[in-house]
């Protein structure tokens, strides 16, 4: 990608996403399963521009929700309600309202109480809602502390001793219409034998539940495949349907469909955070070329930050960092940092860049596609960035970068909304 050309048309710092990628990893994912009968749902909050859920919903896949605002986004993508699933622990009662009315193809229940909810919901729409019910089956993956979700003590899903009152609810409410279970055991998963105990017990659990339950048509397994962001080894798409078949596939033949929720895997790659060099500044002397610890540390003060990409503050997450242009400079380790007020507020430390490295430099910090523009806040009311999507030479604003102030010509309303709050 020809950074420069781009950072003269876009100020920097914006989020860049390359189409190419992005259609070439929904290829890989939709050619690993073509053979098989499972369905491909991009989870959107990895990103959920329209035009980056466009390109999934044009290789066929469908879309996995956790909210209103994301199944409007998933619409305006292309994508059929009917493609679209929901989960989420919280799901208010007027977000299921307004899917059900707008057709959601699935809604995966994550309580008791909302599977009442859903009922209540679709009765007074005189409809039914299609529903899975995601099980925590209390097996977790190695994966980080915060992308962990299949603890007990973890909020997600059901626990299998709750089924009886499950079932209960179900047999009281025609407006029901359970169709299988759903399960989500975390994210940045290295390989497949890690997800083969959930597959496994969710597989066992779904033919139990089947023998009571004919109508039971499909089992969701959740998303969580890994990215390589630091050249480590993980499992491809095509390493999947192996182990998936060897778990489901007598399900598969008796006409129940797999569906799966990849969203890392779809966009991480094909992302980067564009961001210019402000200013270098040595803390304690230069730094040694060898990373002695005696020496300095080498601040590259850069325009972008936490606020904009929080994955390394909030998981210790690893991100490629690389200069724009050529150096035939030595590399020194570096801390990269952005300008916000938090100590947390770095991209990277001991990274190694070009020693000539300078205020103006650009530098691309890479597979940000994935969990950057959609979780970035406007902290120390800071821009929320613009975004662009390059198309082989084309490249084109999908989203205008918006400022502060203009959050602030729509919020600094002065309506009174209650005269009895300091009851
Ligand atoms: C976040 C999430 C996904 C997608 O996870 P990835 O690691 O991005 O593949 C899928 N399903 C559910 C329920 C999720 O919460």
């Amino acid at each position: 990608m020809n950074y420069a050309a781009l950072c003269k048309s876009a100020p920097t710092p914006f989020w860049v996403y390359d189409a190419s990628i992005i259609r070439n990893r929904c290829a890989e994912l939709v050619r690993a399963f073509a053979d098989h009968n499972v369905k491909l749902y991009y989870a959107v909050k990895a990103n959920d521009h329209p035009a980056i859920v466009a390109l999934a919903a044009s290789a066929g896949i469908g879309a996995c929700l956790v909210s209103q605002g994301e199944f409007e986004r998933a619409q305006a993508g292309g994508v059929q309600p009917g493609a679209m699933l929901m989960n989420g622990v919280g799901k208010s009662r007027d977000e299921i309202a307004f899917v059900l009315a707008n057709g959601i193809g699935q809604l995966n229940a994550e309580s008791l109480a909302e599977l009442e909810t859903i009922a209540a919901a679709a009765e007074e729409l005189n409809t039914r809602a299609r529903i899975g019910v995601r099980i925590n089956p209390e097996i977790t993956a190695n994966t980080h502390d915060h992308t962990t979700v299949a603890r007990r003590t973890d909020k997600f899903g059901l626990l299998i001793e709750d089924l009886p009152a499950v079932r209960a609810i179900v047999a009281k409410h025609p407006a029901l219409d359970w169709r299988g279970f759903s399960c989500h055991i975390g994210s940045q998963i290295h390989g497949v034998a890690e997800l083969a105990a959930s597959y496994r017990s969710m597989a066992e659990l779904f033919r139990a539940e089947r023998k009571t339950q004919p109508q039971f048509d499909r089992l969701d397994l959740g998303g969580g495949f890994g990215v390589s962001y630091s050249g480590e080894r993980y499992a491809r798409p095509d390493e999947y349907p192996k182990l998936i078949a060897e778990v489901t596939g007598d399900l598969q033949k008796d006409g129940v469909t797999i569906q799966l929720e990849p969203g890392r895997f779809i966009v991480a790659e094909a992302g980067a955070l564009v961001t210019s060099v402000l200013r270098v500044k040595d803390s304690g002397g230069a730094p040694a070329s060898d990373g002695s610890p005696s020496a300095g540390t080498r601040f590259v003060i850069v325009d972008a930050a936490m606020n904009n990409l929080i994955r390394p503050t909030l998981y210790d997450a690893y991100h490629p960092i690389a200069l724009a242009r050529e150096s035939a400079a030595h590399y020194v380790p570096c801390t990269i940092a952005g300008p916000v007020c938090e100590s947390a507020d770095v991209f990277a430390r001991q990274r190694e860049l070009p020693e000539d490295v300078a205020a103006g430099d650009i530098l691309v910090i890479g597979f940000a596609g994935a969990y950057g523009a959609t979780m970035s806040s406007m902290y120390n009311a800071r821009d929320r960035l613009a975004e662009v999507l390059v198309d082989g030479k084309k490249a084109t604003l999908i989203r205008r970068v918006m400022t502060a102030k203009e959050l602030d010509e729509i919020t600094l309303a002065s309506d009174v909304i209650t005269r009895s709050a300091d009851d």
